[in-house]
């Protein structure tokens, strides 16, 4: 999955997300990166998130619109993706996914459970791309 959130400078955000189902595809299959809330999520006034991992069980949780929820109420991206990681992680312990936010102020996290993470952030103020690497905040049972 290729997952993007844009935050322009007049304060407009977009969030997309693009998948190559190549480990999970099946015919008809359509999984959380088509399905706003799930695979993606924004709101210019709060913020957008972006989703990766395992699909089939992600997108029951509709974690993005969670994330992009808990931030309207004034939690920090981090402590939002955190949450809704843990959500679906006190269910499926091993899924293998991640999610990312990024708020109207510019401030970004990511989380990840039992996968590989980085993000890629570049801005205005940094046009130099930077590779920011997610720690697992819980080990992989
Ligand atoms: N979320 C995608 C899917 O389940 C897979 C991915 O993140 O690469 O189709």
């Amino acid at each position: 999955t290729i997952a993007m959130i844009a935050l322009n400078s007049r304060g407009s955000m977009a969030a997309g997300t693009s998948t190559n189902g190549a480990t999970h595809k099946v015919p008809g299959r359509l999984a959380d990166s088509g399905v706003p809330g799930s695979g993606a999520y924004v709101d210019s006034e709060v913020g957008g998130c972006g989703a990766t991992g395992d699909g089939d069980v992600m997108m029951r949780f509709v974690p993005c619109y969670q994330v992009v929820e808990s931030m309207r109420r004034g939690m920090s991206p981090k402590s939002a993706v955190e949450e809704a990681l843990g959500r679906i992680r006190r269910r499926h312990p091993t899924f293998q996914g991640a999610l990312l936010a990024l708020d109207k102020n510019g401030n970004h996290a990511g989380a990840t459970n039992c996968m590989d993470f980085h993000y890629s952030l570049a801005s205005a103020d940094h046009p130099d791309v930077r590779v920011i690497e997610v720690q697992a905040s819980v080990p992989c049972p």
